[in-house]
C-alpha cells in the first residue's frame, strides 16, 4: 500500500467521507489539512473535532490549494471545474476520491470488489449480489451508499473474500487506479449532467469501472450504450464480455426463458444448453427492471465462480430497501405501492411499466428534466394521475400532449399534508384492480426532507384509508 507517512494530503470536503478519510490519513501519519466550502454550524463542529486531534482545516474557502499540498482526497460531489481541481493539475498534484483512496489503503490478500453502476438500480443490485454471495458461503458485504462505507470495509475488522461494490459516477471519475475483478454497468440514462458537463462525459465516467476487469464485463442488452462503453474499456485478456437481458440470451449472456433466470454466459463451454439459476418468482418485486438487476448480480457472482443453487437461495432471501417499489397495503382491491425512491424519470418509467391499469401520483422537483418521453411511453397504463410539488406543470403539460383522455387532478399543492389529499384522490379515480403507484419522478426537497419521509407520508396516508374503512 500507499505510504503516506509525513505526506501533505489536502481532504477537499467535510462530510460524510472527507472526515473519514482526513482522520484515516491523520492515522497514516499524513499532514492533513482540510479545505471546506461553508462554514456553518455543523462544518464548525466538525472542525473543532479534526483540529483537536491535530489536523488543520480551513474553512469557508475550498477554492485554494493549500501550499504544500502533494495529494488532494476529495469528498465525490465536488464538481471537477472547480477552481482547486485547475490549480491542483497546475502544480501537478494527483487527486483521488474516497474510492481511490480506500483502493490504494487494500492491504496484500484483500477482498475482490465486484463493482455496480447506472444510473438507478445499484444499490438493490448490490444487495442481490451480496445476498447471492452469502448463499454461497462467502464472507462479503453491500458497500457504498447503504451499509458498509467502503473505508470501513477495507480497513475494518472484519475479513471479506469479496465485496459487493456499488459506485456512483461522481466516485468513478475520480478513481484512476480502480481495477474491479468483475463490473456491471445497468443503464445509462441523463442524469446529473450539470456536474459531468456532458452526457459523453458522464457515461465515460461510468465507462471507468470496467477498465483492467480480470474476469467479466457485465453490460445490459437492451441499453446499447453500455455495450458500448465494454467495447471502448481496456481489460485484462481473457475477460469476457458478458450481457444480461429480458428476453432470451444468447451465448455469453443471461436471460429468461418461460419464466426462469438462465445463465449462458458461464456454462457454454460444458454443455450448450443454457443453465436454470432460479425463478423470476424468486425476485422480490418481480417487476422486469427488478429481475434485469436480478440478472447482473447473478452475472457478477457467476464471474466469481459461485453456483447456480447460490443464486437461487441468494435471491430468494433478498428483501428490497424501503421505498423502492414497497407494496404498502390494499384496500378496496386497489393496490398501493410506494416507489418514493424513483426520483428521476429513468427510474419512475420502470415502476410504471411493471403495472396496468395505474393512477399514478407524481412531482416534486424536476432537476431539469422533460417528461414528454417517459409520459408517452407510459400513458396507455395510466387510469388517472395526481399532481404535486414544485414543477408539477412539466408533468401536467406532457400529460395533456401525450396522454389528453387520462383524468389529472392537479392539486396545486407542496404542503407535506398534499401527499394525505393526493391518496384520496388517488383512490377515488381507482378501480378495484387497480395500482395507485407513487413513483414521483422528481426529487422530494420541495416538500420533503428526503424520498424516505415522501414515502412515509403516502404510506401513512393509505394506512389511513385502510383504517377508516375498517
Ligand atoms: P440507485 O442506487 O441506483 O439509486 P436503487 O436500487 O436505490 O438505485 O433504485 C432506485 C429506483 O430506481 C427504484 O426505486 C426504482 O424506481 C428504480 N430502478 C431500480 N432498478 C432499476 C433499473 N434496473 N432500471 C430502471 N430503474 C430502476
Amino acid at each position: 500500500p500507499f505510504d503516506f507517512q509525513g505526506k501533505h494530503v489536502t481532504v477537499a470536503g467535510l462530510g460524510v467521507s472527507g472526515v473519514p478519510a482526513a482522520k484515516v490519513l491523520h492515522g497514516l501519519g499524513a499532514s492533513v489539512t482540510v479545505v471546506n466550502d461553508g462554514a456553518d454550524e455543523r462544518a464548525r463542529a466538525q472542525a473543532a473535532d479534526l483540529e483537536a486531534l491535530g489536523m488543520t482545516v480551513r474553512l469557508g474557502d475550498g477554492d485554494t490549494l493549500p501550499e504544500g499540498t502533494e495529494l488532494i482526497v476529495t469528498a465525490p460531489g465536488w464538481k471537477p471545474d472547480k477552481p482547486l481541481f485547475a490549480a491542483a493539475e497546475q502544480a501537478g498534484v494527483p487527486v483521488w476520491g474516497d474510492v481511490e483512496l480506500a483502493w490504494r489503503l487494500r492491504g496484500p490478500g484483500a477482498a475482490d470488489w465486484l463493482a455496480v453502476t447506472g444510473t438507478n438500480g445499484k444499490t438493490t443490485t448490490v444487495q442481490m449480489l451480496a445476498s447471492i454471495l452469502k448463499a454461497a458461503g462467502l464472507r462479503t458485504a453491500a458497500v457504498g451508499n447503504i451499509g458498509v462505507s467502503l473505508l470501513d470495509a477495507v480497513l475494518g475488522e472484519e475479513q471479506y473474500d469479496v465485496l459487493a461494490v456499488e459506485l456512483s459516477s461522481y466516485q468513478l471519475h475520480w478513481a484512476p487506479s480502480l481495477r474491479a475483478h468483475s463490473a456491471a454497468v445497468l443503464n445509462l440514462a441523463p442524469d446529473h449532467l450539470d456536474w459531468h458537463g456532458s452526457m459523453e462525459a458522464y457515461a465515460a465516467d461510468k465507462g471507468r469501472i470496467y477498465e483492467g476487469n480480470r474476469v467479466a464485463c457485465v453490460y445490459n442488452v437492451a441499453d446499447k450504450a453500455t455495450e458500448d462503453l465494454v467495447r471502448e474499456a481496456d481489460v485484462e485478456e481473457g475477460c469476457r464480455a458478458v450481457g444480461f437481458t429480458l428476453g432470451t440470451p444468447g451465448p455469453s449472456q443471461l436471460g429468461v426463458v418461460e419464466g426462469l433466470l438462465v445463465d449462458r454466459a458461464f456454462v457454454e463451454d460444458r454443455h450448450k444448453n443454457a443453465q436454470e439459476l432460479a425463478e423470476a418468482g424468486d425476485v422480490n418485486p418481480p417487476a422486469p427492471h427488478n429481475i434485469a438487476n436480478a440478472l447482473a448480480a447473478a452475472a457478477l457472482a457467476r464471474a466469481y465462480g459461485v453456483p447456480a443453487r447460490a443464486v437461487r437461495d441468494g435471491l430468494r432471501a433478498f428483501t428490497p430497501d424501503a421505498h423502492r417499489i414497497a407494496h404498502v397495503a390494499d384496500v378496496d382491491g386497489v393496490a398501493y405501492v410506494d416507489d418514493s425512491k424513483a426520483t428521476n424519470t429513468h427510474a419512475a418509467e420502470a415502476s410504471l411499466a411493471a403495472y396496468e391499469p395505474i393512477v399514478w401520483i407524481a412531482g416534486g422537483l424536476a432537476k431539469g428534466a422533460t417528461f414528454d418521453e417517459l409520459v408517452a411511453k407510459s400513458a396507455k397504463r395510466l387510469r388517472g394521475a395526481v399532481l404535486i410539488g414544485a414543477d408539477r406543470a412539466l408533468i401536467r403539460e406532457a400529460l395533456a400532449r401525450h396522454a389528453p383522455q387520462v383524468p389529472v387532478v392537479d392539486l396545486d399543492r407542496t404542503d407535506t399534508g398534499a401527499m394525505r389529499a393526493a391518496v384520496q384522490e388517488a383512490r377515488r379515480l381507482a378501480q378495484p384492480g387497480d395500482t395507485v403507484l407513487l413513483a414521483p419522478a422528481c426529487a422530494s426537497m420541495d416538500m420533503f426532507a428526503n424520498y424516505n419521509k415522501r414515502g412515509d407520508a403516502f404510506a401513512d396516508a393509505v394506512r389511513e384509508l385502510g383504517s377508516v374503512d375498517g
